[in-house]
C-alpha cells in the first residue's frame, strides 16, 4: 500500500446533500476552492488543492508529492459513454452517497475520467463517512456505496450493537501495477476500481482495525463482511491470502474473460 496523492482537477460542483441536515453532520466542510472554468460545460467547477492521501493514517492529510512507479500508466478517457455520468450519478444517489464529481482524475500517470471523491453514505439510519474521500472510478464508488449502507451498516450494528461511524480507507486511485511490481499488470487501484478497507470506527469511539486484536463479535462481522463482499466485488483479499493483506481488506471489481461473473474471494 504505497502512500500516493491525488491530484484532482477539474471537479464539477456535484455534492448530493438532500438537506441540510445532513449537510449539517458532516463533520468536516469539503476543502475545496470553486472557480469557474473558461471554455467549460458552464457549470461552476471546483479545482482542489495536491492532496495527499496516504494509507492508513491517523492524522489529517498532509500537502506533498510522492513519486509514483514509473512503469504504471492508464487511462479509461474517452470510454464512458455521454449518458454514463448521468446513470452512475443517479446510482451514487440511490446509494444515498454524497459525493464530489470528479470530471478527470489523475495520478501520477494514471487517468481516469468520470471519477468521484467519495464521502458518505447515508442509509436514512447510519452516516456513513469516508474520511480519507478516496477518488474512485463512479461505477466502483456506486458499488461501494451499496455494499457499505446495505451490508456494513447492518452488520456492524447486528454483531456489535454499535453503529457504523466511517469507513478507513486507502486513497482509492493509486497508479501502480499489481502488488506494486515492475512487471505485473496495472492494478485495480490505477483505474480507480478497488479500495483498501484498513478498519472501522464505531460509535462509542469504538475503531475496528482488521488484522488486530477483535472482541469475538467484532471478528464475526469482520467475517460476514469480508462473505459478503464476495457478492459485490469480483476479488476481495485479506487476512490468510498473503502476508500483503494481513491488515487490510482488498476489493476491487477487476474484470476477467468476458464477465465479471469470475470472482476472487480469499
Ligand atoms: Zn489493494
Amino acid at each position: 500500500m504505497t502512500p500516493a496523492s491525488v491530484r484532482v482537477f477539474p471537479v464539477l460542483t456535484m455534492m448530493f446533500l438532500d438537506n441540510v441536515r445532513q449537510a449539517s453532520r458532516l463533520r468536516k466542510p469539503v476543502g475545496l476552492a470553486v472557480c469557474l472554468m473558461a471554455g467549460q460545460t458552464g457549470f461552476p467547477s471546483i479545482v482542489s488543492a495536491q492532496q495527499d492521501v496516504p494509507l492508513p493514517r491517523s492524522k489529517p492529510p498532509q500537502t506533498s508529492v510522492q513519486p509514483s512507479a514509473p512503469d504504471a500508466s492508464f487511462s479509461n478517457l474517452g470510454e464512458n459513454g455521454p449518458d454514463h455520468a448521468v446513470q452512475c450519478q443517479a446510482d451514487l444517489k440511490a446509494a444515498g452517497a454524497s459525493f464530489n464529481w470528479v470530471v478527470i482524475a489523475t495520478e501520477g500517470s494514471c487517468t481516469i475520467a468520470d471519477a468521484v471523491e467519495l464521502l458518505s453514505v447515508d442509509t436514512g439510519i447510519d452516516l456513513i463517512e469516508f474520511r480519507q474521500k478516496p477518488v474512485l472510478s463512479c461505477n466502483f464508488a456506486a458499488l461501494l456505496g451499496r455494499w457499505t449502507g446495505e451490508i456494513a451498516g447492518p452488520v456492524f450494528s447486528a454483531y456489535s450493537g454499535r453503529q457504523l461511524r466511517s469507513v478507513i480507507t486507502g486513497p482509492g486511485i493509486v497508479c501502480r501495477n499489481r502488488v506494486g511490481g515492475a512487471k505485473t499488470k496495472v492494478s485495480e487501484h490505477a483505474k480507480g476500481n478497488a479500495i483498501d478497507i484498513t478498519g472501522f470506527r464505531l460509535s462509542g469511539k469504538r475503531s475496528v482495525k482488521i488484522g488486530d486484536k477483535n472482541s469475538k463479535s467484532e471478528k464475526r462481522a469482520l467475517q460476514a463482511l469480508r462473505t459478503s463482499a464476495c457478492g459485490y466485488f469480483t476479488t476481495v483479499l485479506g487476512p490468510g491470502a498473503n502476508s500483503a493483506h494481513n491488515h487490510h481488506f482488498h476489493v476491487d471489481y477487476a474484470k476477467r474473460g468476458k464477465s465479471y461473473n469470475y470472482r476472487i474471494c480469499e
